[in-house]
């Protein structure tokens, strides 16, 4: 007759398994099932700094690259509700953000929509600040409901952002340090400085959680000379 202890890896593996099944815990990054974040993806969350501007020359300062295992964590945490990833998130940004933003300056999130929050229960870009170490001061707010951007061109689409925010009070030269989660082609951000602007605010530069790789690309593209 075998002895228990024949059996005891495959008990061991098998108590694993059945202890991370129900937890329903797997790593957010890769699909490892035991915890949120492996130790592998919480290395990828540290913060690799992405400086770029916005098309009216906003100085952004992104803690990471949206793609793999950053990209996949912020689609959980916008997407799937997943609010624990905001700390590790929160970790890279509060780096970054400490580095960009003066003692003095308002740290001010991008609003989102109030359906968006109705979904969720939370901001996204307002946890990431608060979890980032900061604290996020709500001078903005959605303005109006914006037209269904399907079958406008693209000026028509630009119209269609323009005025889609508005400053919750004057400001008397405050200095603000924007902040949004994702940066795709920075209108948003223009749209919120602006704003901020017409009330009275000094707008110093903005911070993203993470950028688009595409913008890594354009900074290589121009600072090499070399022609594929
Ligand atoms: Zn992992």
């Amino acid at each position: 007759m075998r002895s228990l202890a024949t059996y005891g890896p495959m008990l061991r593996s098998i108590g694993a398994e059945t202890a991370a099944l129900l937890l329903s815990a797997s790593c957010a990054g890769c699909d490892e099932p035991g915890e949120l974040l492996c130790g592998q993806c919480r290395a990828q969350l540290l913060p690799r700094p992405v400086d770029i501007r916005t098309p009216r020359g906003l100085a952004v300062r992104a803690a990471l690259s949206f793609e793999g295992v950053a990209a996949r964590c912020i689609r959980r945490l916008k997407g799937e509700g997943e609010s624990s990833l905001a700390r590790p998130l929160g970790g890279a940004l509060g780096t970054v953000l400490a580095a960009v933003s003066p003692p003095d300056a308002l740290v001010v999130a991008v609003p989102t929509s109030p359906a968006a929050f109705r979904r969720r229960g939370y901001r996204v870009p307002e946890l990431l600040v608060h979890r980032a170490g900061a604290t996020p001061h709500r001078l903005l707010a959605i303005a109006a409901r914006r037209s269904d951007q399907r079958g406008l061109d693209a000026r028509s689409r630009r119209d269609n952002v323009r005025g889609s925010m508005h400053a919750t009070r004057r400001g008397r030269g405050e200095r603000i340090v924007l902040f949004d989660d994702v940066i795709t082609t920075g209108s948003t951000l223009d749209e919120a400085a602006g704003t901020l602007t017409d009330a009275g605010f000094d707008v110093l530069s903005a911070v993203a959680l993470a950028a688009t790789p595409r913008h890594r690309k354009l900074i290589e593209d121009s600072s090499t000379t070399r022609r594929k």
